[in-house]
């Protein structure tokens, strides 16, 4: 069923000829244009042409590669489904409005039918020619439009059907692209992580090695500017306090010692 859909949007956009091209194309990756074109026995030129014009709605798309031997590139083919069912499903949508308004139109308005010609026109051209046809000047007939009528309805509810298929179809696809979608995101963040991690875990390593390094210099610098700091110490206590009040407090100690 899908196919089916999937070739009326190519038969509508190429020809019946080229609606083959589903079958070769859906359910696979990455399809070799050589290949395409063998088997639907057209030239490399001609396939071409069938795959750009898809290509142009964004039915298919293609990767490339350059063949080493003949310097040249190769185009791979894939086909869009969503892309293709969206496509569809937006064409009978325009098809079915056109269809309810000309069902409209023929139950609000009246038309007019030459029988001899069986020209139909509508009131306002009827009127413009006073009701007799400018081609062979028989006088206009009311249409009957109960025929026609019945077959727009019958088409109209048909294409409902389509739509109501094809949109189904497409949101299955949807979820498809989705649920691939987030794979491919849940891995690029695994594979983020890992690199995060390994990224860690090396300047951990390295951390450690230079901790280790620093550590025996920070030992010696540690002891050097102890020894710096006691100078100091003993320099500034040498200089500041005043005789006098040293000599007091020996005098306040001693004193609480008696
Ligand atoms: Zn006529």
């Amino acid at each position: 069923m899908q196919t089916k859909f999937l070739k009326s949007v190519v038969e509508d956009l190429i020809n019946k000829q080229a609606t083959p091209i589903i079958d070769l194309l859906l359910g696979k990756k990455h399809v070799n244009e050589f290949s395409i074109a063998k088997k639907l026995d057209l030239t490399i030129n001609q396939t071409r042409n069938i795959l750009y014009r898809l290509s142009d709605y964004g039915l298919v798309s293609f990767i490339r590669k350059k063949d080493k031997r003949k310097g040249w590139y190769i185009y791979f083919w894939t086909l869009n489904v969503h892309q293709s069912l969206s496509f569809l499903e937006g064409n009978l949508k325009k098809h079915l409005k056109n269809l309810k308004e000309q069902l409209k139109s023929r139950k609000e308005k009246r038309f007019y039918i030459c029988d001899t010609c069986s020209i139909e026109v509508s009131e306002e051209s009827a009127l413009l020619n006073d009701f007799s046809c400018p081609e062979c000047e028989e006088i206009y007939e009311l249409s009957s439009s109960a025929n026609l009528t019945k077959s727009l309805e019958k088409t109209i509810k048909k294409i409902e059907k389509e739509i109501v298929f094809v949109s189904e179809e497409r949101k299955k696809e949807h979820e498809k692209l989705e649920k691939k979608k987030a794979k491919e995101i849940k891995k690029i963040e695994a594979d983020k992580k890992e690199k995060r991690d390994a990224k860690r875990k090396a300047n951990k390593i390295a951390r450690d090695k230079l901790a280790k390094k620093m550590g025996v210099t920070k030992k010696v610098a540690k002891k050097k500017g102890k020894k710096k700091v006691k100078k100091g110490k003993k320099k500034v206590a040498k200089k500041s306090p005043p005789k006098g009040k040293k000599k007091v407090a020996k005098k306040v100690k001693t004193k609480k010692k008696k």
